[in-house]
């Protein structure tokens, strides 16, 4: 069984698929691990630490020679993976509502895609679910981020010259990265308050020191909502949100927006009106800014001013701190195969729940329920 990993080739994508924890797990199973030179370098892993694990390191037309698994950040052009094995695995992210052309060509060329960002949200794939572990990174650096171009301090200051009020962070949509952020904030010693449209965001809110701020007239969405995720809300509702939104965010030095719905463009959740409201130095980070923005103005990769407030957000949040992401996107990778390494076979053989759920091609055809529906 023969791994291998290229270096990501998409402009931006510091991270890396493969790390020398994860090679050494790989070689321990019996695989042979091949990583084309340079991959880690963006994420802080030269090339000796991938030798001194025992992979193989080269160019690649060569490492990827009979490769029967090939395991990226990014799911590689096909051009790319010439010389692999028939059938090969191929486990990435292929974002696959939004590229079906790519999905196309892994069929045509016979490959069997793994799309690692449907996984599903079930107990037993919590140790390979890289939207969990990206979004808890970027939660973390989007408040980095924000208190970094802040120009005022997020703790409470009492100095001999006068006191520092705190920030106030305000923290909407409150999954995965929401939560991170709402905790990274509290630890800078900001005062938090937090908005979703579930219902059981609630307590997890007050759980870590936040105040919650939900739309009390219309119901939102009861308990965890399906699967954890949020839908499309009703005008209704968001013209309760916007009305909250507006008497809450002028009071409001940084916000976070996390909101994503599945499948779909991004909620819009701060318009132009309610920006001109808040105190100019004000920050806000948009972290949907890749899924369309939860914020009007909002540009990937630009600091944007509006009424001398900031917008930012990253086209690639979780690459910005490759280093810990690479390290925990490899091992949602490792985690993923091991669970299926059949040891007689030697290879991994996924089942029916999980391999259905993020298998998109095999023998040639587009496979996945989702994408035929
Ligand atoms: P996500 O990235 O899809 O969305 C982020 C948040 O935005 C969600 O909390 C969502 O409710 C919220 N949101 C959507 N529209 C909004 C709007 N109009 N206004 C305000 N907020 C809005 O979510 P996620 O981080 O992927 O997490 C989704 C859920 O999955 C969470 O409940 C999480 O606990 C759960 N989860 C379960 C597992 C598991 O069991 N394996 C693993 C990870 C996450």
């Amino acid at each position: 069984m023969r791994i291998a990993t290229l270096k990501e080739r998409t402009p931006g994508e510091r991270r890396v698929a493969m790390t020398p924890e994860t090679a050494a797990k790989f070689i321990k199973l019996g695989a042979v691990v091949a990583v084309e030179q340079g991959a880690g370098e963006a994420a802080a892993i030269p090339d000796s630490a991938f030798e001194q694990a025992g992979v193989v390191l080269g160019e690649r037309p060569g490492i990827m020679t009979g490769a029967d698994i090939v395991l990226a950040v990014r799911a590689p052009d096909t051009a790319l993976l010439e010389g692999s094995a028939p059938g090969a695995l191929v486990a990435a992210l292929f974002e696959p509502f939004a590229d079906p052309a790519r999905v196309a060509a892994y069929a045509d060329a016979g490959l069997e895609a793994l799309a690692m960002e449907l996984m599903p949200r079930i107990t037993r794939a919590q140790s390979m679910d890289v939207l969990s572990s990206q979004s808890n990174l970027a939660g973390y650096k989007a408040v980095i981020a924000a208190a970094n171009l802040y120009g005022r301090a997020f703790p409470m200051m009492m100095t001999a010259a006068g006191t520092v009020s705190p920030a106030r962070v305000f923290v909407m949509g409150v999954g995965v990265a929401g939560l991170q952020a709402i905790a990274t904030a509290r630890r800078l010693g900001a005062q938090v308050s937090a908005t979703d449209v579930r219902s059981a965001t609630r307590e997890q809110i007050m759980s870590l020191g936040a105040k919650p701020i939900f739309v009390e007239a219309v119901a939102g969405i009861e308990g965890e909502g399906s699967g954890g995720y949020a839908t499309e809300m009703s005008e209704d509702y968001q013209r309760a949100q916007a009305e909250l939104v507006s008497s809450h965010i002028a009071k409001q030095d940084i916000v976070i927006t996390t909101a994503l719905i599945p499948g779909r463009a991004a909620p819009r959740l701060v318009s132009d009106a309610q920006i001109a409201t808040m105190r100019p130095g004000s920050v806000i980070f948009d972290l949907a800014v890749a899924a369309g923005g939860n914020v009007e103005g909002s540009v990937a990769d630009e600091l944007v001013d509006r009424h001398g407030v900031t917008i930012m957000g990253y086209a690639n949040t979780p690459g910005h701190l490759a280093a810990d992401a690479s390290a925990l996107y490899a091992r949602n990778l490792f985690n993923f195969l091991n669970a299926f390494w059949d040891k007689d076979a030697g290879r991994p053989v996924l089942d029916e729940e999980i391999g259905n759920a993020v298998r998109l091609t095999r023998g040639g055809k587009v496979v996945n329920e989702r994408l035929r529906a």
